[in-house]
């Protein structure tokens, strides 16, 4: 089957370019220009059950939580705040009204903490299982959106937090990072920022292919590697790096930066960046590599997430 990159890549070469339109397909947010200095940013993302969830291992409350935060985290990844968001649903007909309250209480507390308003939506009931789209708009900073292609040769790769293992339950739990983006941005430059979904190989080859095909060195004992990433590989034989490496929905944010700000950042963190890490560096030679201890450089599959193959 075709895999889902190749589809949107067959889309984004369709798309018609639009002077309203700064940046469409292919980034974590679509920026939009209304004549004003700041831009507007928009990001939507489909929840279904079977697929990303499974309600009854999840409550409603829980789907929508998660639902609302991965749209969150798509606006930190452009430096950007969130301001509104739109919520369509495909109900079970059975217990339509009640997952309908329990995605709004699972919703409620990461819209108040992030001053989002609930401003629309689409309800729908129907036989099917529980799927949840949610559309969040949010407002660049007068410095502009932070996209995945400004990466450049010789810029410092930091990652806001741990990585691997959230199926063990954090990917029900995103923390966007919204905060902690607009006080990095709002001491350096950031040249390029993605959050991570997809998995740390994957997005970070994202950032490299949309940067003009650059490549990057992750450093082996500098990758920040999350305890449930050491749980997971006791069970499963894979090693807690590779669980970090490739498996997906941190929804931490990976950022370039130039090497001086890297260091500017690490001496003293803005506040709540205490678990910023750098973890390697981009190069002008193509392909992802880890650098182990000794030096040795091993080539990394960006093994991420398709969802047409999977
Ligand atoms: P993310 O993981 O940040 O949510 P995705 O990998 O889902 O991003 O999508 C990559 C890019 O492709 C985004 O810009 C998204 O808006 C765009 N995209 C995905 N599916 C479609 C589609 N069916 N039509 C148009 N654009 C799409
Ligand atoms: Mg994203």
């Amino acid at each position: 089957m075709e895999s889902e990159f190749g589809v949107i890549d067959w889309l984004r070469r369709r798309a018609a370019a639009h002077g309203a339109v700064p940046l469409g397909i292919g980034d974590d947010c679509a920026a939009i220009r209304f004549g004003g200095a700041v831009e507007a940013l928009v990001t939507t993302d489909m929840l279904m059950d079977g697929r990303h969830f499974r309600l009854g291992s999840a409550s409603a409350a829980e789907v929508g939580r998660k639902a609302l935060g991965v749209n969150l985290s798509d606006i930190a990844a452009m430096a950007g705040r969130p301001v509104a968001a739109f919520v369509a649903v495909a109900l079970p007909k059975d217990e339509a009204g009640a997952i309908a309250r329990g995605l709004w209480e699972g919703m409620r507390p990461l819209a108040e903490r992030f001053e989002v308003a609930l401003a629309g939506g689409d309800t729908n009931a129907w036989d099917g299982p529980l799927v949840v789209c949610v559309t969040v708009v949010g407002a660049a900073t007068a410095r502009g959106a932070v996209r995945r292609s400004g990466a450049r040769p010789g810029d410092a790769l930091l990652v806001t937090g741990p990585l691997g293992g959230s199926l063990l339950g954090r990917h029900l739990r995103p923390r966007p990072r919204v905060a902690e983006a607009l006080a990095i941005h709002e001491l350096v430059d950031i040249h390029a920022m993605i959050d991570i979904s997809d998995g740390l190989a994957a997005d970070l080859g994202h950032v490299l292919v949309e940067s003009g095909g650059l490549g990057a060195v992750l450093d082996e004992g500098a990758v920040p590697v999350h305890e449930d990433a050491v749980a997971m590989a006791r069970d499963d034989g894979r090693s807690p790096l590779e669980h970090a490496l490739h498996d997906g929905e941190d929804f931490e944010l990976l950022l370039a930066v130039a090497p001086g700000d890297a260091d500017r950042l690490l001496a003293a963190p803005p506040a709540g960046c205490d678990a910023l890490r750098r973890l390697g560096t981009v190069s002008d030679r193509p392909g992802l590599r880890l650098r182990s201890a000794d030096g040795a450089e091993a080539t990394i599959r960006p093994l991420g997430f398709d969802h047409l193959a999977c």
